[in-house]
């Protein structure tokens, strides 16, 4: 056995006439996106791992957090732009936001703010806002051809059916009836995943309500006994927990998560664009040792002798675990040759591709100040929908705004290749025409961001309980965290992160 000394900071170990590095205890995390670099900040914050290589096969860290400054300073972000500070994931975000000292750059975004309080549907070539209060569930709104508050009614008349998994579209139109289908869920599917209503599994996103009806027969029944459960619970508890609430905010007293309650913020972005985030974080675990690699990329992924070796850019490493943040599609190609049964259940989530087209116009073209608009799939329109950046943002003399086009949709609007020429003009002239946009854009962004968004068909929940049951069976020392398996958005995969650190914390 041979030993040598690289420029990388590693022991080359000569194994059977290949060169390997060893790297006994050593930790590896694959990919660079928000997912890989929050699981290298909580090891270091929460286990004595110290040894930590993280292995990005582009340029640049932050995967699909860009947040590009045009030449006039505006900042187009072409992937994520806002995050929900709500629920345990939205808090556990906020905290990472104040360790790594970003809280002065949060630009907080409160419910009564318009791009809070006004969202709409494009729907039968109009747009229409949707109810924003309770007193508006009880109008007829367009494009419903009922008060919304009459969908509760749809469902106490709705006859229960036992299922394991069902589309979101079907269990909404069972329960509250088509056209809440198809005005608010399937625009709304395709604005949190770019996604088809017809084919995401209920429990994408309301896995309650579907509990609900299996429990107890309708949506509203088990809302009351879920209701009337926590008022007992918690007229039993009320002594203990009143310590608690107590001693929690007294810890809290300035963090951004007491403040995101106290002043009722809808959502938060970062001043200089959402990749402030990546950028922090990999400053700070860069700080504290961790060695990234960028642009090496990881080609196979061999476990053996408890340990597991990595091809990076041709040769083999060894690591004593690894933590991956890949997408599904990319992390089933690593493990196929070794691992046949969990690259399948990995290659069966399905990706969609987005393309997402920046525009800014002269003046203020918009009538109506909102968040922006989603389009109902039923109008078979290019566009999923357009956020109205400069309403969340206010910019003197200019409105700024992005399309998202494609989804689950991209192949058959766009073929498998269209060019940014083609996808630009289609986001501009559709734009122009729902928007009564009379000038052409002054200037623009276009990126396609291929197979950027993980679908959760049916049957995803079972299909990541048998992966991870697999990971368990074989003893494999790989933990996932990212996109792919319990959560879309920023504040799902940076807990994802903090999960997938949590296997090896020692
Ligand atoms: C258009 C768009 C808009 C969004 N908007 C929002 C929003 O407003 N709010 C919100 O909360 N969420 C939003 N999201 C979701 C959020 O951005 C993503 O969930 C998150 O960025 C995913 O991060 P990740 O680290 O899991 O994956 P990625 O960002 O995909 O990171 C994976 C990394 O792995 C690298 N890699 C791939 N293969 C290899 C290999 N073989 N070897 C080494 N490295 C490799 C890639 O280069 C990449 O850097 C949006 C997503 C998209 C695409």
């Amino acid at each position: 056995m041979c030993h040598v000394r690289v420029g990388f900071p590693y022991e080359i170990v000569e194994v059977r006439g290949s060169y390997c590095f060893r790297m006994s205890g050593k930790t590896a995390i694959l990919g660079g996106g928000v997912s890989g670099l929050s699981a290298a900040y909580y090891l270091l914050e929460n286990s004595k791992l110290r040894n930590i290589t993280l292995i990005e096969a582009s340029e640049r860290t932050g995967g699909w957090l860009r947040s590009k400054v045009s030449s006039n300073g505006i900042i187009f972000e072409e992937g994520p732009r806002t995050v929900r500070p709500q629920g345990p994931a939205g808090s556990n975000t906020l905290h990472l936001i104040d360790r790594l000292k970003l809280t002065e750059k949060i630009i907080p975004i409160s419910l009564s703010h318009p791009a809070a309080k006004n969202r709409m549907i494009y729907a039968e070539n109009k747009l229409h806002k949707l109810p924003n209060s309770l007193l508006g569930m009880f109008r007829t709104n367009s494009p419903f051809d009922r008060p919304l508050i009459g969908c509760l009614m749809n469902d106490l008349r709705a006859p229960k059916l036992i299922k394991d998994d069902e589309t979101i579209y079907s269990f909404v139109e069972r329960r509250l009836g088509k056209d809440v289908a198809d005005y608010l869920i399937s625009p709304m599917i395709c604005g949190i995943c770019a996604g088809d209503a017809r084919q995401i599994s209920v429990k994408f996103l309301m896995t309650a309500l579907f509990e609900h009806e299996q429990n107890h027969g309708s949506i509203v029944k088990g809302f009351m006994a879920s209701r009337l459960q926590s008022f007992l619970s918690f007229s039993q508890k009320t002594v203990k927990n009143s310590f608690i609430f107590s001693r929690e905010h007294s810890d809290s007293r300035f963090s951004s998560h007491r403040l995101a309650g106290k002043e009722k913020w809808s959502m938060w972005t970062l001043r200089g664009g959402l990749e402030q985030l990546s950028i922090a974080l990999a400053n700070d675990i860069k700080s504290r040792g961790v060695v990234i690699g960028l642009n090496i990329r990881c080609q196979g992924i061999t476990f053996a002798d408890g340990g597991v070796e990595l091809e990076l850019n041709g040769k083999k490493y060894k690591f004593a675990r690894v933590i991956s943040s890949l997408s599904a599609k990319h992390l089933a190609d690593l493990v196929q040759r070794q691992h046949p049964k969990l690259a399948a259940e990995l290659l069966a989530i399905p990706y969609v591709t987005v393309a997402v087209i920046n525009l800014v116009f002269a003046g203020n073209v918009l009538e109506q100040e909102a968040f922006g608009f989603l389009v109902a799939p039923k109008e078979q329109s290019p566009i999923l929908g357009v956020i109205y950046d400069s309403c969340i943002l206010p910019r003197k003399d200019t409105t700024v705004l992005t399309v998202m086009m494609g989804g689950a949709w991209f192949t058959s609007n766009f073929g498998d290749h269209p060019t940014k020429e083609h996808l630009l003009s289609v986001a501009i002239q559709h734009t122009k025409k729902i928007l009564n946009i009379e000038a052409g854009p002054l200037s623009y962004n276009v990126a396609i961001l291929k197979d950027c968004i993980p679908q959760y068909v049916v049957g995803h929940q079972d299909r990541i309980k048998r992966i991870e049951d697999y990971v368990g069976k074989h003893k494999l020392p790989l933990s996932l965290c990212g996109s792919a398996y319990k959560g879309v958005g920023l504040n799902d995969v940076i807990l994802s992160g903090q999960q997938a650190a949590s296997a090896f914390y020692q």
